[in-house]
């Protein structure tokens, strides 16, 4: 191919994002097709930790580190467990260490490490409110269709799979979907914490407490200006929400009577943490988690996976910092091979796809993922077990 492939993208999350700015460093003309009307469409989610080899490296790779540090937040690393009779296994904050390496984990509110890659873009690189229903091969070419019958369908040479675990370019190369997982988070936000309910805030202190057992969890984290996430997590049926009535309070809005439902999940538990559970909430989602496992496809020469669309695992502390790196380490292959012929060019994206699956497969095996977590009997004090060990042996390396 002697003229350079038109690239576009699907899905301007946190991996469509780092795939677009690094193909923009490096003058590679892009477009990035987003379901979402703008940046407030929707609550975006929680605090994330940028690890040092993933999410960080994006950052030093996209020269976005000077702006990323204005908003990080260094002091909230703090970590705590405990099992439900109130029994503490670690505590960061009362100085506990278990060998682990002291590599910075800075936490970031999710909204604002997307605005920083949003504001890195050129003008116009984001197509708010153009939500695509299918892409289709042809003529050597891929046509992007859109939810909105009023837009034109988009013929590109490229497309990025960036558009998360309901990807619509995926049933193109592959016949995956994502399988209810078993775990169901209940996302509850609240507001002026420090300010309003000292004790919640003194009990969570900094960064992230998880208390867990007998298939449940109630995981909590300091996210910026003073607010607190809460999932309560359960192993139930997917069906579950609904047959406790929990959906329908949710999502009427009726959060103080669903705030007294899932207390009565938690009843006998010791500790402080269910007075989450006593405070109004800012929001509240029921959110089942999916997971798509060892997903791997035959390399086409027209479109590619990213992020959430290649892989998808109840949350396991990795999946935006992959995602990232996904999407930039892409981004830098395309613009590498972007006239290369077609043999050269398939080679490339090839590579590229083994290095992302194996990094996914990767994390999925590691059994702190919270979905391990979330078990039957003192599951606390397992993971407790499984961390010291895990951390232990990473020390010695
Ligand atoms: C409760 C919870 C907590 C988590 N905590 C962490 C954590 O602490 N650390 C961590 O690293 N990861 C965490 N994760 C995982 C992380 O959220 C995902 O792995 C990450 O968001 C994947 O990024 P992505 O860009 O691939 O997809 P997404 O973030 O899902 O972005 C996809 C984008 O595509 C858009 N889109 C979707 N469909 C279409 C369409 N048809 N057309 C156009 N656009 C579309 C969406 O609007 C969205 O903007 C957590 C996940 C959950 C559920």
């Amino acid at each position: 191919m002697s003229s350079p492939r038109s690239i576009a993208i699907v899905g301007g999350g946190l991996g469509g994002l780092a795939c677009a700015r690094i193909l923009q460093m490096r003058n590679i003309p892009v477009v990035v097709y987003e379901r979402e009307p703008s940046m407030s469409a929707r609550q975006q989610g929680g605090s994330l930790d940028m690890h040092p080899d993933t999410g960080f490296t994006v950052l030093e790779m996209a020269q976005l580190v000077d702006e990323f540090k204005k908003v990080a937040r260094y002091e909230d690393q703090g970590f705590k467990l405990a099992s439900i009779d109130g029994t503490i296994h670690f505590d960061s904050e009362a100085g506990d260490n278990w060998g682990q390496d002291d590599e910075d984990r800075p936490e970031v509110d999710r909204i604002q490490l997307r605005q920083i890659f949003l504001d890195s873009l050129r003008p116009n690189t984001v197509k708010w409110g153009q939500g695509v229903s299918k892409v289709v091969e042809n003529d050597n070419k891929v046509t992007v269709h859109f939810i909105d019958p009023a837009l034109e369908p988009a013929v590109h040479d490229f497309i990025v799979g960036a558009d998360g675990a309901w990807s619509r370019v995926r049933p193109v190369i592959s016949t995956a979907v994502p399988e209810f997982s078993g775990m169901i988070y209940i996302d509850i936000f609240i507001k002026d914490v420090q300010k309003k309910y000292p004790h919640l805030a003194n009990y969570l202190k900094s960064g992230m407490a998880l208390v867990l057992g007998d298939n449940k969890g109630l995981i909590s984290q300091r996210n910026a200006n003073d607010v607190v996430r809460v999932y309560a997590a359960f192993r139930k049926p997917a069906s579950w929400p609904e047959e406790v009535g929990l959906k329908t309070l949710v999502d009427a809005g009726r959060w103080d009577e669903a705030n007294q439902l899932l207390s009565k999940q938690y009843e006998g538990w010791n500790t402080v943490a269910t007075g989450y559970f006593q405070v109004p909430p800012f929001s509240m989602d029921v959110r089942p988690l999916y997971a798509l496992k060892h997903h791997s496809w035959e390399t086409n020469a027209h479109m590619t996976l990213v992020g959430d669309a290649h892989m998808v695992s109840p949350p396991n502390g990795v999946g935006a910092n992959n995602a990232m790196l996904d999407g930039a380490e892409l981004g830098v292959v395309i613009a590498e091979n972007v006239s290369a012929n077609e043999e050269d060019w398939l080679k490339a994206i090839k590579a590229q796809e083994n290095k992302i699956q194996q990094r996914a497969w990767a994390s999925q095996q590691e059994d702190l993922s919270f979905g391990a977590m979330i078990s039957e009997g003192d599951s606390a004090a397992r993971v407790a077990e499984t961390f010291k060990q895990v951390l232990a042996a990473a020390a010695q390396h």
